[in-house]
């Protein structure tokens, strides 16, 4: 099966993610870790040409086909095989983050994510956990890292509020699918209530 782990900056998905992929481990499954932008060796260098230079260098259009072409060869290269070896996939982002960085951020550019999506990818995860955060805690633990060499890491609260949104409508538009954590809590209490869906 496929799963995904969806939110804003800071919202702690990676911890869980992680948390959830040991805690699937420990249970004897065979579980592939992975994320996105990246994910195989391809679309991590593509991640690399998203997340560093001039952001202006490239119309929304032209970074949504780089997301998807990222995408494209993490299923390819990554998914797909574990998956078609009877794997458990476990990604950070998928394609709801294009959906709502790119899709309900920019205008109307819903339509370009949707159309390549079923153009180009086609897949969507069995399982995807959308964690919802207060977007000021959740800036403040993003910017508390801060790398400096990521220019997605420049956005501020604002931003994190429409990003919110966005997941929040895709969580109800997609339930079968969706669920929402609410992520306002201590670390161990999220990876409890999210290992009881194992
Ligand atoms: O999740 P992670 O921190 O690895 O993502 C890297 C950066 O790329 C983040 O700052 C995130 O906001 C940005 N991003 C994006 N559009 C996506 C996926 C990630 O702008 N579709």
């Amino acid at each position: 099966r496929f799963i995904t782990f969806e939110g804003i900056d800071g919202s702690g998905k990676s911890t869980q993610s992680r948390r959830f992929a040991d805690h699937l481990r420990a249970q004897g499954e065979d579980i592939i870790l992975t994320r996105e932008p990246g994910g195989s060796p391809g679309a991590e260098e593509i991640r690399a040409l998203l997340l560093t230079g001039d952001p202006d260098r490239w119309s929304p259009e032209t970074e949504i086909l780089l997301f998807t072409a990222a995408r494209r060869d993490h299923l390819e290269k990554t998914i797909q095989p574990a998956l078609a070896q009877g794997k458990t996939v476990i990604s950070d982002r998928f394609a709801d983050s294009t959906r709502v960085y790119q899709g309900a951020t920019r205008g109307d550019l819903r339509g370009i994510v949707d159309s390549l999506h079923s153009l180009m990818i086609g897949r969507e995860p069995d399982l995807t956990f959308i964690i919802d955060m207060d977007p000021q805690t959740a800036l403040q633990r993003g910017l508390a890292r801060k790398s400096g060499e990521d220019r997605f890491e420049e956005f501020g609260l604002g931003f994190q509020e429409t990003l919110r949104h966005g997941f929040l409508a895709l969580a109800h538009a997609s339930p079968d699918r969706c669920v929402l954590i609410d992520g306002n809590r201590t670390p161990d209490q999220i990876a409890s209530e999210i290992a009881a869906y194992a």
